[in-house]
Order: structure tokens, then sequence, then C-alpha cells
């Protein structure tokens, strides 16, 4: 069998380690055509002196020259340097690359997402944030460029394995899915002191070890609303045929259920190699370094309901999804510009969803119809969203 060439987007993050994890398994069926990074130069340069690829992309000018100096010191040759957008577009266009993984973090991976799809590559989607923000814009590229689609969330990969195959009998059979929560850090906490957590609480997940941003999606469970959006563009489904239900385990990744009530999961350990691998080899199935659930020492299984008043961000899934096309364009950029501030010490955990609340109330601009409307919705309502920050600051 010939080697799959891929790119992968975001190659120092969490998703990032562990697909080259998955690849460093089967070195016979994938090589690296380029990885792509953000400002992490080290780690960036480690991954090239061991999976040689034949491109590696900086965003800036600076961490290119970097890590050019990094690779010349280390007497490591054949990795060309670039930085900047247009390179991880071209990166995830390259004509002779089969495989894209998009493991950037929010919209900047939008455009890349979106030149992979326009060329018909396979494209593995964890970066939720593309396609929140990208919409039927997004979807519309995918099957004009005969791209493959793969789930990498690990709660739409479960879905994507419990749902028939062609979206005519998805249709036909399916009555809802129903997405399965962590309930992140402060699923026990007394709402009444959410406003005094800290950055390193937020981040401190119970089950999962992943990237700053999400981490605090997944304590104010904008991650799920982010997946409810997710799950109505991959899978077709109106707002009314997405559920979620807190499962403190994180064994059950995800129900889906047909016409006649009976309900489909799939089960694993929490461990993001699991999709990873899966969107790599599917239909096939191989190695993917995760531990196999031992089904007797499984405690319990247990299940209950999100309250929104722990969780505010979670409704607004359903309520921009109701919206004219746009709305979950402005809930991503919104959110993604209160994370940062609360990161950063600027607001509080609690301002997080008034900063996003308050965005949504404002006029906002027609719906998008292409990548370059889109990119400016996206930046409208950043700047709304700097404009209630330094509001809500003074
Ligand atoms: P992370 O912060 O650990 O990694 C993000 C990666 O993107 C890094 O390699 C960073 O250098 C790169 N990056 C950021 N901005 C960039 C830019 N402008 N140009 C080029 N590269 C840039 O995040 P993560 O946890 O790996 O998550 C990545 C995506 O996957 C997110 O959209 C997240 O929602 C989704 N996801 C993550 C997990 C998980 O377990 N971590 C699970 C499901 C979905
Ligand atoms: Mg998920």
């Amino acid at each position: 069998m010939s080697m799959r060439k891929i790119t992968v987007l975001g190659s120092t993050g969490s998703i990032g380690t562990n697909t080259l994890d998955v690849l460093r398994r089967h070195p016979q069926q994938w090589s690296v055509f380029a990885l792509c990074a953000g400002n992490q130069v080290e780690k960036l340069a480690q991954q090239c002196l061991e999976f040689c690829p034949e491109h590696a992309v900086m965003a800036s000018y600076e961490g290119a020259n970097q890590l050019t100096a990094l690779l010349k010191q280390a007497g490591h040759a054949g990795t060309q340097v670039h930085h900047g957008p247009a390179a991880l577009n071209q990166m995830a266009s390259d004509p002779q690359v089969e495989v894209v993984m998009a493991a950037m973090v929010g919209a900047a991976g939008l455009a890349p997402c979106m030149a992979a799809a326009q060329t018909g590559k396979r494209l593995l989607l964890a970066n939720k944030e593309a396609i929140v923000l990208g919409g039927s814009v997004f979807m519309q590229a995918v099957r004009n460029g005969g791209a493959v689609l793969l789930p990498i969330d690990s709660e739409h990969s479960a879905i994507f394995q419990c749902m028939p195959e062609s979206a005519q009998e998805r249709a036909r059979r399916v009555s809802k899915i129903i997405l399965t929560a962590s309930g992140g850090p402060f699923r026990d906490r007394d709402p009444a002191t959410l406003s005094s957590v800290t950055p390193e609480e937020a981040v401190a997940h119970p089950n999962w070890s992943m990237g700053q941003k999400i981490s605090v999606d997944s304590a104010t469970m904008m991650n799920k609303a982010l997946e409810i959006i997710e799950a109505k563009w991959l899978f077709d489904l109106r707002p009314d045929q997405i559920e979620v239900v807190i499962h403190p385990q994180s064994v059950i990744h995800s129900f889906v259920e047909f016409h006649d009530t009976s309900v489909l999961a799939q089960l694993g350990t929490p461990d993001m190699r699991v999709p990873i691998a899966y969107g790599l080899s599917w239909p096939e199935r191989i190695e993917s370094g995760a531990q196999p659930l031992n089904m007797s020492q499984l405690k319990d299984l247990t299940f209950r309901e999100p309250c929104t008043k722990r969780y505010p961000c979670l409704p607004l899934a359903w309520q921009t999804l109701r919206a004219q096309e746009g709305a979950t364009a402005i809930l991503n950029a919104a959110n993604e510009v209160a994370v940062h501030a609360f990161l950063t010490r600027r607001i509080r955990f609690d301002q997080i969803y008034s900063l996003i609340h308050s965005v949504l109330e404002l006029q906002a601009p027609a719906c998008p119809s292409d990548l370059e409307s889109l990119l400016a919705l996206d930046e409208w309502a950043r700047k709304q969203a700097q404009f209630v920050l330094a509001q809500i600051q003074r």
C-alpha cells in the first residue's frame, strides 16, 4: 500500500500530539507532509526531527526564523520552513496531500479547513470552532470539493460510529442524538461560588487533558454548546433532535436514538487517540494506543440533566441555531474573546456568559454567504465583544 501524506494543523497542541502518537505507531501507512503550529517553536522543532515533514509552518516570521535556526543547529535538512495563514492554506490544499488533521484551536482554523474541503481532502475535524463559524458555507465547500469530512470530537465520532452511513438512511431512521458531557470541573460546585473560580481551577479538567481554551469551554459547557452546533452541521439535524446529558465518567461518548426508540451508544476509555485513529483509518480500524475498557472494573455509569443555572451558556446553542444563520458565528467569536479575557484575568468566570449574552443582543450584520463575509462577521463580533469587555471592566 502506498503511503498517504498528511498535514497536521496545530501539531503541537493536545490533539496534534495525540495525532502524532497514533501516526508513530503506523510508520508504513502515513508520511507527514507538513506540521503547522502557532508559536511553540521548540516543540515543533522536536517534532520535525522525529517526523521529518517536507514542510513546517509557524504563525509568525520570527517563529519561522527561530525554527530554521533550531533545525540547522540540530543538523536537520529536508524540511522547508514557512509562516503565516497563506502557508497554512497551501499545506492544507497541496495536491500531494491526502489527509488533513484540523487540530488548530479557534476561528483561525476556518480558512485552512475551507482550503482542504475545496480540494477534496479527507478532513479530520477536531477544530470545532471552524465548523461552528463556517456553517452552511463550510458544508457547501465540503460537498463541492468532494471532501470526506470525519469528526474527531469524541462525541461526534461516537455518533458517526452509531449512525447509518448514508444521509438518506439517517434522515429516515434517526429520531435524535444525545451528546454526553462530563460536566467539567465545577459540576458539583455551588453555582453561587462560580464567580470566584480562577483560570487554574477552570483548566483542571477531571477526565481529559486538553488545551486551555477547550478546558474553559468545558467548565462553562460552552464546549457542549459548540458541539450541538457542530452536530447540527455534521449530521444535518434540527436543533430539537439534539439533546445533552451529563455523564461524569466519560465512558459513553454519545447516543443515537432511532424511531423505534432503540438506542445505540459508543463506549471507550477517555482517550482522544481512539477517535483520531478511527478518523485516520475509517472505515478500517487500527491500533490507537488507548487502554481497552475493563467492563468488570467499570463502576457506576451515571447520568443527570444539565442545570442551566450552573451552565447558562448551554442553551445559547439552541437559541442561536434557531436565529438567523450567523448567530452561531457571533456566539463563537464572543466566546473566544471572553475565554481569553478570563484566562488573562480581565473578567470573572461568570462574566464569560454575560459578555457573550450582551454581544448576542446586538443587531447583527446580514447573513454570511462566503468565506470573506464569514470572516468579516467574525471580526465584527470580536470588535463588539471588545467594547462589551471594556464596559465590564470599567
Ligand atoms: P491546543 O491549544 O492544545 O492546541 C492548539 C494548536 O493550534 C497548537 O498546536 C497551536 O500552536 C496551534 N495554533 C493556534 N493558533 C494558531 C495559528 N494562528 N496558526 C497556526 N497554529 C495555531 O488545543 P487542543 O486542545 O489540541 O484543541 C484543538 C481543537 O480540537 C480545538 O478546536 C478543540 O475544541 C478541539 N478538540 C480538542 C479535544 C482535546 O481533547 N484536546 C477534544 C475534542 C476537540
Ligand atoms: Mg467533545
